[in-house]
């Protein structure tokens, strides 16, 4: 598979995954406050360099591969680079677009537990503020309801570039890693 063709399946599992996380919202009206993006203020998020290989592609179309590199290998925190807590609009995140699997999983997926019972990934605000929509899901997942699990969804991304999937980064070290994939792959195609 080339570069192009991973992004593309890339993004399809990310556009099946946002249709089933938008219907699930819509179902259980579980939801984000306005503006929140506290999620993306942990400065522990790591992330898989496949996971950020669409934005890569992305920057490099837009000519802004080398700056965002640059950027990234100045930054000396962890938190997100792509995170813009001045953005005005509904969330924080200047590349709403092209964020990653775990940007999209966190809130509104599950994992399995020893027993095999599928819970709810998300976070402390939504548990508390959202305390009956929170309870009725759960009740409605052990009966059916679908919800993404997220290791479902991480093996499909293994299924695209196993390398490039099977290993986790703090997450600007993601992004970094998948710019500098992105660049390799030109640089003998130019
Ligand atoms: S990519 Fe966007 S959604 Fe993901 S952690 Fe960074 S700012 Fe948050």
């Amino acid at each position: 598979m080339t570069l192009p063709e991973k992004v593309d399946a890339v993004n399809k599992v990310f556009d099946e995954l946002d249709s089933r996380i938008a219907a699930f919202q819509s179902h259980t009206t579980l939801h984000c406050q306005f503006g929140c993006g506290k999620c993306c203020f942990k400065p522990d998020i790591e992330a898989s360099v496949l996971e950020f290989l669409p934005f890569a592609l992305h920057l490099y179309q837009q000519q802004l591969a080398a700056q965002w590199l640059e950027q990234l290998e100045k930054k000396n925190d962890l938190l997100c680079l792509i995170l813009n807590p001045t953005q005005a609009g509904a969330g924080l995140c200047s590349q709403y677009k092209h964020r990653g699997l775990i940007c999209r999983l966190f809130g509104y997926s599950s994992r399995t537990n020893k027993y095999g019972r599928k819970e709810l990934v998300t976070c402390t605000i939504i548990k508390s503020e959202q305390t009956n929509a929170y309870t009725l899901a759960e009740k409605e997942i052990d009966t059916g309801l679908d919800v993404p699990v997220m290791n479902q969804v991480y093996m499909q991304l293994h299924a695209i570039d196993f390398e490039l999937a099977q290993r986790f980064y703090p997450i600007n070290q993601a992004i970094r890693h998948a710019i500098e994939t992105v660049l390799q792959y030109y640089a003998y195609r130019t």
